[in-house]
């Protein structure tokens, strides 16, 4: 009854899982590099017992060396074994995974030494207290702390349990005793195929978990993917519409009217900006994201970007100001996303920073790199909630009575974006006394002979729209 009930709950256990044939090389990798490393430990693990037994060979049975032979083969059996462990330990790290075949050749090699010499530890054993204790250890933990399918796992058992009798054998066992040991070790050997075959079954079936998993991520980002693209061709033809209205019949349009175009175009942006940021960040996670790197001169260029949010700043009475600590700075960077970077913390920083305080933006070296402050005096980010801003959706306060609108995408993306262009990005914050958010970026320049030199101005239209799609969220009057 027990036992029925025990198979019945566990059955799962006992299910023998079929990874498909397109996922069969990827499966065997993973198994064979696990493998190795449980390899490599259990190689370090068996080191360190056969030091103890040698310690105990040396100074607590050497006295019986004489009287019961056994003992001394004992301590030249834990020689042997010391032995062939530091040459496998040897290969292991001279080949390092360089040849695979080598590295699978060394994995079998040590599960049949262990085996062979636990059975010999084992035999020998005979002649002082007439256990099989070392071959039982041995076999229980290869059987679990290794993954071996039905197959491997039926020749490793039986090859063990042909070989170990047959040492039995040899040292003429009386029969009483071999036979007893032969059904002893059988039902031991029956015992580990069903325990390797239970661990088994659980890894294959959490790979199947794992690729079903990732595939329904793949289809979600696909998904948003694809809705991101639809939504982002209406919203453009939306925008164009409305620039096309304001720039034509400015004149006829009542005050009334304009507030309600102004109302249509920057909600339109606050959309697109969510879309763009949607369609970036499923770029950057399936790795389709391309760079575009050129030399530019970083402190014009950040130069002209905090000047182009100051419209905003003036708008809401914070005092925006920009420091460099050198005249030029020419470094490969793609001048897009470094645009998206800097845009998103301005826009964060005139978000969170109350009138009559002041937002700083400051350029300078150090350990190698460019050093990017965005430094605002605003109402600060509690300490606890620092790492949770930079994830997707990571708000301080996420409720709908929050005081600044946002979806908390934009810390996300611009972590992406500076991780892409091979930067960092930190923050610091105190609470009622201002955050500041530090970039680094490579100090390197591209291969190209031209170095892009102003490149841009506040005037440029380019830039103009992605400061009004990126800085969306603060309501100008
Ligand atoms: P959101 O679209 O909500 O602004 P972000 O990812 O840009 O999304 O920012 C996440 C959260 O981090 C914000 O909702 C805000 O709580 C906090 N935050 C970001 N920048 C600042 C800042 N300069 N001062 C205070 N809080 C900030």
């Amino acid at each position: 009854m027990i036992i029925s009930d025990f198979i019945n709950k566990h059955s799962k256990y006992f299910t023998s899982y079929k990874v498909p044939l397109e996922f069969k090389d990827e499966f065997n990798q993973k198994i064979m590099y696990l493998n190795l490393f449980r390899g490599k430990l259990a190689a370090f693990a068996s080191l360190l017992l056969l030091i103890i037994s040698i310690y105990i060979d040396l100074f607590i049975n050497r006295r019986y060396w004489d009287s019961i032979p056994a003992y001394k083969n004992l301590y030249h059996l834990h020689i042997l074994g010391i032995s062939l462990i530091l040459v496998l330990i040897i290969l292991y790290y001279i080949n390092n995974k360089k040849n695979l075949k080598i590295d699978l050749f060394l994995h079998y090699s040590l599960i049949i030494c262990q085996l062979l010499w636990n059975e010999a530890a084992s035999v020998n054993a005979q002649f002082i207290h007439g256990q099989i204790s070392a071959y039982i250890v041995a076999l229980v933990c290869i059987s679990a702390a290794f993954l071996h399918n039905k197959i491997e796992s039926l020749i490793i058992i039986s090859f063990s349990y042909i070989t170990f009798i047959m040492g039995l054998i040899v040292i003429n066992l009386n029969q009483a005793e071999l036979v007893g040991n032969i059904i002893n070790v059988l039902t031991l050997s029956v015992c580990s195929y069903a325990i390797s075959q239970v661990f088994f079954s659980m890894y294959v079936k959490n790979f199947l978990i794992n690729k079903q998993l990732e595939s329904a991520l793949k289809m979600k980002d696909e998904f948003l993917s694809l809705m991101s693209h639809e939504l982002k061709t209406p919203l453009t033809v939306i925008n164009a519409a409305v620039q096309t209205i304001e720039s034509l019949c400015k004149e006829e349009m009542s005050e009334r009217l304009k507030r309600y175009m102004g109302n249509i175009k920057q909600n339109s942006n606050r959309q697109l900006r969510l879309v763009n940021n949607i369609l970036d960040i499923t770029r950057i996670n399936s790795g389709r994201i391309k760079l575009n790197k050129k030399n530019i001169d970083i402190v014009f260029l950040s130069k002209a970007i905090v000047d182009s949010v100051s419209l905003y700043s003036e708008e809401k009475g914070i005092k925006l100001s920009f420091s460099s600590e050198y005249n030029e700075k020419i470094i490969g960077i793609d001048e897009e996303k470094y645009e998206r970077i800097l845009l998103n913390l301005l826009s964060n920083a005139i978000k969170f920073t109350e009138s009559g305080k002041s937002i700083n933006v400051r350029l300078s070296y150090t350990e190698g790199k460019i050093l990017i402050e965005v430094h605002d005096k605003g109402i600060g980010i509690p300490k606890d909630k620092l790492e949770l801003i930079f994830e997707r959706f990571g708000q301080v306060d996420s409720s709908l009575s929050r005081q600044a609108e946002g979806t908390g995408i934009g810390l996300s993306l611009v972590k992406l974006f500076v991780e892409v262009l091979d930067g960092t990005i930190q923050v610091t914050s105190e609470i009622r006394k201002g955050s500041t958010f530090s970039v680094t970026l490579p100090n390197t320049k591209v291969n190209e002979e031209k170095v892009q030199k102003n490149l841009m101005d506040v005037s440029d239209s380019r830039i103009i729209q992605s400061v009004h799609i990126e800085l969306s969220d603060i309501y100008l009057n």
